[in-house]
């Protein structure tokens, strides 16, 4: 294949890998990454080969998008993400997913750090741009929550209570009590999101790393006199094998709720990548919640996230999203 100049946003759901640098601590140890490319360049549409350096076991698989080691998160934002966004003016909603296991470099993309950005920063200034240039009325708001145990808990509002999930008349769940709060400039955003990123760190009392347990929802919102548009960028549950890591007691329950929403998430990509007409969004609470903004007319990016040095969590994460070829 060669560089595609399809737009991204004519597709319902494209799915891209990222592998993510080593670190330091990996450097030493670490080879070969498990993942290579075999045809097609970095962003475009490519071929990979999974390979496991002691056993040399490998597979191929045929992905929309690759973005390597090299490759930045602003790299990823100004192919994938930002052409979603002229459809959320005009009133579409979109979904942008971190899929992986916990060390895969999901929140580092999402999220970013100080120095880095993430897509949710990248996302939310670039749609303010556009904002103040749209020159007619327009509000842009956030929300941000996180989703544990089948149970939604707001990050933004001080006194999060449980956020009610509640059908509509057609058949969407919507979010009872969730707080959406305007934002008109960087320094605001950035003031209201540290805030929900410190409370998804020390949410659940108790609970270790919460965090890689819980998927974490931000969205952000544009209204129009017309119409409303949102985008959600989603940092989803570690996809870690319960099998391996030996999880009990709460563990085990949260990684069953994990498994079993992540199962499902699973179930209606595969049913939009096969353009199947009944799409089983009722598998699980996160399913439901995106129903808006997954299949239809939406569009979907779903960023699958590799350790460069863990082979056999690579084949997991990958399967899920893209069959083998
Ligand atoms: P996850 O959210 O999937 O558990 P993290 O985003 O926390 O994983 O990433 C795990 C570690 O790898 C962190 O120390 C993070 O800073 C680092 N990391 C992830 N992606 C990159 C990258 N593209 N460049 C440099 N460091 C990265
Ligand atoms: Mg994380």
């Amino acid at each position: 294949a060669t560089a595609s100049s399809s737009s991204s946003s004519a597709q319902p759901l494209r799915i891209l890998l990222r592998v993510r640098p080593f670190l330091p601590s990996e450097a030493a140890s670490s080879g070969a990454p498990c993942v290579s490319l075999v045809d097609g360049y970095p962003g475009s549409e490519v071929t990979v080969k999974l390979k496991d350096q002691y056993t040399s076991r490998s597979e191929h698989y045929n992905l929309d998008a690759f973005f390597g080691q090299e490759n930045s998160v602003s790299e990823i934002f100004d192919r994938e993400v930002s052409p979603l966004i002229p459809g959320i003016f005009e009133g579409t909603n979109a979904t942008v997913f971190a899929y992986g296991a916990t060390g895969s470099g999901k929140t580092f993309t999402m999220q970013g750090t100080e120095d880095c950005p993430g897509l949710i920063p990248l996302a939310v200034s670039t749609i303010l741009d556009l904002a103040r240039c749209t020159g007619t009325w327009c509000c842009v708001d956030i929300s941000y929550y996180e989703v544990y145990m089948e149970r939604c808990y707001d990050l933004l509002e001080p006194k999060a209570k449980e956020i009610m999930a509640l059908e509509d008349k057609d058949g969407n769940l919507q979010l009872k009590g969730l707080c959406w709060t305007p934002v008109q400039s960087m320094e605001e955003f950035e003031e209201l999101y540290s805030i929900g990123v410190q409370r998804r760190k020390v949410a659940h009392t108790g609970l270790n790393d919460v965090s890689s347990r819980s998927h974490a929802v931000f969205s952000v919102r544009v209204s129009t006199s017309v119409v409303k548009g949102k985008l959600n960028l989603i940092d989803l549950a570690g996809s870690e094998d319960n099998r391996r890591t030996m999880n009990q007691g709460i563990r085990l329950q949260e990684s069953s709720k994990i498994n079993q929403s992540l199962l499902a998430l699973s179930n209606v990509i595969s049913a939009l990548n096969t353009n199947e007409r009944k799409i089983p969004y009722r598998g699980s609470k996160l399913t439901r919640i995106l129903q808006d903004s997954l299949g239809g007319s939406s569009c979907a990016v779903m960023i699958a996230c590799l350790n460069p040095a863990e082979y056999q969590e690579a084949v997991n994460t990958i399967c899920v999203a893209a069959p083998s070829r």
